[in-house]
């Protein structure tokens, strides 16, 4: 029974929001992002965006870049620079995409730090304001560290931000294919729109047949036009956290 006792404030420690902020939404608002990620979310992904007006958040790791991380081809330092002219939000996924709750907070920190020169170099003076746990892979520690680092932070809890809204670590859906049949995107979008709430979507690979992590084009552009064709307005993690918390 104590060990019981122990996961489950174990369990709710590491859900103490420790960025709190009340929503001042007055119409629905959606975001698309995109982990560690692959070259071709920087090219059908963020082209689906483009095609509509539509900017995203694009979460790198440093020492992903030109790799062929999980078999796959990951972004250029070219498509980074593109991603950034064009007006998507780059964030930060930490320099290694490691589980940090393993690693410790210093490691997170350390690797936050390398995450910030890399960028320097590739980007100029650009320094990201939002952070993703790489995994969703998240304890107290690490959260702390986060939102120590950070004023906007996104995990990979299923739901909704509206009303209590936790910016250390705010919730998002998967687009990903594993977990197409447990995510209702229609139920979802019904939901916040009734909420005036913020509805964050994540994956990783945009490409026909995906990846278990990855989504295929036309989901995506199904899912960018179900916001679109309801209503909501449609902004970067960065801006939607700014629209959100100050209206
Ligand atoms: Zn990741």
């Amino acid at each position: 029974m104590s060990g019981l006792i122990a996961r489950i404030e174990r369990g709710l420690v590491r859900r103490l929001p420790l960025h709190v902020a009340h929503s001042k939404l007055t119409r629905p608002l959606a975001s698309f992002s995109f982990d560690d990620f692959p070259e071709s979310a920087a090219e059908a992904g963020a082209a689906l965006l483009e095609s509509r007006g539509i900017c995203g958040t694009f979460y790198a790791c440093g020492s992903l870049e030109g790799s062929d991380y999980r078999d796959l081809p990951h972004f250029s330092a070219s498509s980074l620079k593109a991603l950034a002219a064009n007006g998507h939000e780059i964030g930060c996924h930490a320099f290694d995409h490691v589980p940090y709750p393993a690693e410790g907070p210093a490691r997170l920190r350390a690797s936050v730090a390398e995450n910030a020169r890399y960028f320097q170099d590739r980007l100029g003076d650009v320094r990201p304001v939002s952070f993703a746990y790489p995994f969703g892979d998240v304890n107290f520690a690490i959260k702390a560290a986060a939102a120590s680092l950070f004023p906007i932070a996104r995990g990979v809890r299923r739901g909704i931000n509206s009303k209590r809204m936790d910016f250390s670590e705010l919730r998002a859906n998967p687009l990903d294919k594993r977990w197409e049949a447990s995510t209702d995107i229609a139920a979802l979008v019904d939901t916040a729109r009734a909420a005036n709430g913020w509805l964050i979507f994540f994956t990783h690979d945009v490409q026909k047949n995906p990846t278990p992590e990855g989504c295929d084009p036309d989901r995506l552009a199904r899912t960018l036009d179900a916001v679109l064709e309801a209503g909501f307005e449609v902004l970067p993690v960065k801006s939607a956290a700014a629209r959100a918390k100050f209206g």
